[in-house]
């Protein structure tokens, strides 16, 4: 990080993006109500819906490198309902009621997204494309469509199998053999919602301090005291 500019370097949604300026680093003591560790989606997201929450917390963002310097601004921008890992081990490890209560909490958390998106007007590419689960190989097939039957046998709908044609006729491959779909998903550039996150934070009055890492946390007498770089 050079100090001017926040773009990530080799970042492919950055790559015809202009930079932003970066904001100063802490450079002396505070005092806060909420203090929130790194400037990705969760934290992002954590100050905005607090300050909305409650205007009155003071709200500082700490974050070690620029906004959107880890995973969140480097994903693939999916935006799907997908949790854990499979399904099938999902229901194994937390049974059946927890699976449809974290669907539910997935779909409910798309709906949130949209209409977060809808409200601020924030311009991110978001489209609601869908979702599709391609089987590539025979394995496959039965793989997927056992996994449909799973959703369905816990009663959560809003999946679909696709023939060869049916999917041909939307996405045309010889190795397609086959697809879940799940019309409810959608897609994003994930920098440009981190932005929006960023801005939506500070303009509800959450200070980010960038190229501030939190090297200690220490709790002292029911509060904490973080330590940073300078
Ligand atoms: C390759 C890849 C593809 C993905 N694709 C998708 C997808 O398509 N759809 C989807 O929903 N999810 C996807 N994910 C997951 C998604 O990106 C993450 O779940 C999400 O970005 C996590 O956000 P976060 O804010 O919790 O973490 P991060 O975005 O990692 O943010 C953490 C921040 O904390 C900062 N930090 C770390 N240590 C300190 C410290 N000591 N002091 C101060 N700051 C610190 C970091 O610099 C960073 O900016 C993908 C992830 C990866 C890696």
């Amino acid at each position: 990080m050079n100090g001017s500019a926040g773009a990530i370097e080799g970042c492919y949604w950055q790559a015809d993006r202009e930079t932003r300026e970066v904001s100063p680093a802490l450079s002396g003591d505070i005092k806060v109500d909420v203090a929130v560790i790194g400037g990705g989606f969760t934290g992002l997201a954590a100050a905005y819906h607090l300050k909305v929450a409650d205007p009155g917390l003071e709200i500082a963002i700490l974050e070690a490198e620029t906004a959107g310097f880890g995973a969140s601004g480097r994903n693939a921008g999916f935006v799907m309902t997908l949790f854990g890992a499979s399904v099938s081990m999902m229901k194994a490890l937390h049974g059946k009621e927890r699976v449809r209560q974290a669907h539910q909490y997935m779909v409910s958390a798309i709906s949130a997204l949209e209409a977060m998106i809808g409200e601020h007007a924030i311009d991110c590419d978001y489209e609601r494309t869908g979702f599709l689960k391609i089987a590539t190989a025979p394995a496959y097939i039965s793989l997927i469509q056992d996994e449909i039957e799973l959703f369905q046998s816990l009663g959560i709908e809003g999946f679909e199998w696709l023939d060869r044609d049916q999917l041909a006729a939307r996405i045309r491959s010889p190795v397609f053999l086959g697809a879940s779909w799940e019309p409810g998903c959608g897609l994003l550039n994930p920098v440009k919602w981190l932005n929006a996150l960023r801005r939506l934070a500070c303009a509800n009055g959450a200070r980010l301090f960038e190229g501030t890492r939190v090297s200690e946390v220490q709790r002292e007498n029911g509060r904490y005291r973080l330590t940073c770089d300078h």
